[in-house]
């Protein structure tokens, strides 16, 4: 029996496995280093972040500076949902898309604009409508929910499945000049979107 004298390099040359703390690589700690100044952030923070998974329903108005945002930070893992292919007139506030992306997949654009930005970010694209039949699927991979849905349905089946899996929801929209954002969060037992919206409005004051 190998003692402890000797210490770790003793341990490692008698072949013994070492177990590393996951650390930054320089480039990353270039990259984060605004961050990891931060106390309440550090490298374990940043690598905390590295690998977290955020779900972005929506590649829109709302989805496009959440996903720019949290892949500059370094969110290892962003999900995206969107069934929706880039319309010219998407350009003047979703900033995901480009000119030449008129006529593509939103998830398609978004993920090269995504990488393009940061490689430690890993997009995933679910390139269809949230339902029922695929939420609770979809939702369960992720750690967090960022709701950029255009419409109430979706908001409220965001709201309901990540509720029951105890996700946490980060919630935004927008009328015109006005927005607004929240946090839902299930772990700390509500209020939930349908105790703050028990009503969807009537069809014509929820443009997109
Ligand atoms: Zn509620």
């Amino acid at each position: 029996m190998t003692s402890l004298a000797g210490g770790i390099t003793a341990w490692q040359g008698a072949q013994f496995p070492v177990v590393k703390d996951r650390e930054l690589t320089p480039d990353q700690a270039e990259r984060y280093s605004r961050h990891t100044k931060l106390d309440a952030i550090g490298a374990k923070g940043q690598l905390k972040l590295l690998e977290a998974k955020v779900l972005l329903v929506g590649a829109g108005g709302l989805g496009s500076p959440a996903a720019y945002y949290l892949a500059a930070a370094g969110v290892g893992t962003l999900g995206i949902v969107d069934d929706d292919v880039v319309d010219a007139s998407n350009l003047q506030r979703q900033i995901l898309h480009r000119a030449a992306d008129v006529g593509r997949p939103k998830v398609e654009s978004a993920r090269e604009t995504i990488e393009a930005l940061n490689r430690d970010v890993k997009v995933v694209p679910h390139p269809v409508r949230l339902i029922p039949e695929n939420a609770r699927e979809i939702l369960g991979g992720y750690d967090v929910i960022v709701d950029g849905a255009d419409n109430f349905a979706t908001r409220y089946l965001i709201n309901d499945v990540a509720f029951a899996l105890g996700k946490p929801i980060a919630h935004g929209s927008i009328f015109q000049f006005e927005g607004q954002a929240t946090v839902i969060d299930p772990r700390a037992g509500g209020p939930c979107y349908r105790c703050l919206f028990p009503e969807p409005p009537p069809a014509d004051f929820a443009p997109n």
